[in-house]
């Protein structure tokens, strides 16, 4: 482990070299605005620099008391765990995933989005750059059949998946039947609960920047604010005045906070929820001036969302914020609840106890009580229900990949 370390110390250091080049591919491909692929390439580094310090105490052996002369438990690598990671944070999905499975001893071998096939490749030469043999991390540009065949194969050890459900079920079938272990982390419809003793003002910027942050195309993005109805009003006005603010256009820029979706079909769907909004009696207020060319999507309000409408329901990957008026905290995490979705939550309130009381009656993986949830190397990271199986990041996702192994002395 010291010596990988001593290896990740360096890929932080070509990530943090190298910011403007990785974080201009980031944005090119997918159409995330500049400032936030740097922020992304910063996160990647940070993550790198946490294992590089940590990783050999998470990975010590255990040392358990059991009368015999001596019984501990070690951590051992499995051997190739293979990964299929997806294009909305293209460089940070794969560290997550990556650096604590190296970290461990694996290699890893990944198939990323189609959609991000130069952050693909740049990935394995900034390993290379920072001094591992080749094939310690290889990116393969293959398809989503080939990936399967590929899971099939004996060499591979476990697989690791970040994307949508459907993708989720399918890997997660295959890796059942063949006995492999597997990490996934899939989609959310993450409830931003604010009560009527929140800070309004806070509570609206955060919501705002959860809700927007990557047009929305977040796993942990406020997909439901769900707000009581006493300080639902001030809170409309406090939401919309900063959503009024947001400006989109060419990602490039460096004034822009929302660019272009990242593929032309999300777009339909994106359409297609908010029809059937309108269809169940909602009247979506709509944002900003989108540029005519490109996969633009205007930001959008839905006041008075109800939870028979598709986007209290489905994964909403765009910039579409639809906002449920409940009487009370009861009626707030029954609907926060309502969703087959577990992945993270927020609440506000100045209560702290009253939050916290109510943190432990969300279903989710995470829950932040006034403030954003953002995946942090410390903390573990992932989700109950349909969101997915397994943690990733911290100590907890060092050991998604590990043989637990019990060694007894007597
Ligand atoms: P997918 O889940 O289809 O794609 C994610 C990754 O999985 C890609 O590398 C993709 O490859 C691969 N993949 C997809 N299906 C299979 C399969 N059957 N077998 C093996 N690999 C597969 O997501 P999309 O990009 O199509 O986005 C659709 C929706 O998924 C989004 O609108 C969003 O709701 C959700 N999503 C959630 C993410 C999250 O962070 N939780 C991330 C991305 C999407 P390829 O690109 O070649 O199809």
């Amino acid at each position: 482990m010291e010596e990988r370390a001593k290896h990740f110390t360096r890929v932080s250091s070509v990530l943090r070299q190298n910011t403007e080049i990785y974080a201009e591919i980031i944005t090119k491909e997918m159409g995330k605005p500049i400032r936030q692929s740097r922020h992304e390439i910063e996160k990647c580094a940070w993550l790198c620099d946490y294992y590089a310090e940590n990783a050999a105490e998470f990975l010590k052996d255990e040392i358990v008391d059991t009368g015999a002369e001596k019984s501990y438990v070690a951590f051992e690598p499995l051997g190739v765990i293979f990964g299929i990671m997806p294009w909305n944070f293209p460089f940070w999905q794969v560290f997550r995933f990556a650096v604590p499975t190296m970290c461990a001893g694996n290699v890893c071998v990944i198939k990323h989005a189609s959609n991000v096939p130069r952050s693909a490749l740049e990935i394995e030469k900034v390993f290379i750059e920072a001094g591992f043999l080749e094939n310690v991390f290889t990116s393969l540009l293959i398809d989503a059949k080939t990936a399967r065949e590929i899971i099939e194969k004996e060499m591979v050890d476990g697989v690791s998946l970040t994307g949508s459900v459907g993708a989720g079920s399918e890997i997660g079938e295959l890796a059942g039947k063949l006995i492999k272990p597997v990490v996934l982390e899939l989609g959310g419809s993450d409830p931003f609960i604010v009560l009527e003793d929140a800070d309004i003002e806070k509570a609206a910027q955060a919501a705002v920047k959860s809700r927007f942050l990557n047009a929305g195309q977040s796993c942990i993005a406020a997909k439901r604010l769900i707000v009581v109805e006493d300080i639902a009003v001030d809170f409309f006005k406090a939401f919309e005045r900063r959503v009024q603010e947001l400006k989109i256009g060419d990602p490039m820029d460096e004034e822009t906070d929302i660019g272009p979706i990242a593929k032309n079909e999300f777009l339909n769907s994106l359409e297609r929820v908010l029809r059937d909004a309108k269809k169940n009696g909602a009247k979506p207020h709509i944002y900003g001036e989108k540029p005519e060319r490109g996969f633009f999507f205007n930001p959008v309000i839905i006041p008075a969302a109800s939870i028979n409408m598709e986007v209290c329901n489905v994964e909403v990957f765009g910039p579409i914020a639809p906002i449920i008026t409940v009487k009370d905290e009861n009626e707030a995490v029954e609907i926060a609840n309502s969703t087959i979705y577990g992945l993270a939550a927020k609440i506000w309130s100045q209560d702290l106890e009253r939050a916290e009381r109510l943190a432990k009656r969300i279903k989710c993986g995470s829950i932040s009580i006034n403030g954003m949830i953002k995946s942090d190397p410390r903390l573990p990271f992932g989700g109950v229900k349909k969101s997915g199986v397994g943690r990733e990041l911290s100590q907890y996702g060092l050991r998604g990949f590990v043989n637990i192994k019990t060694v007894v002395v007597n």
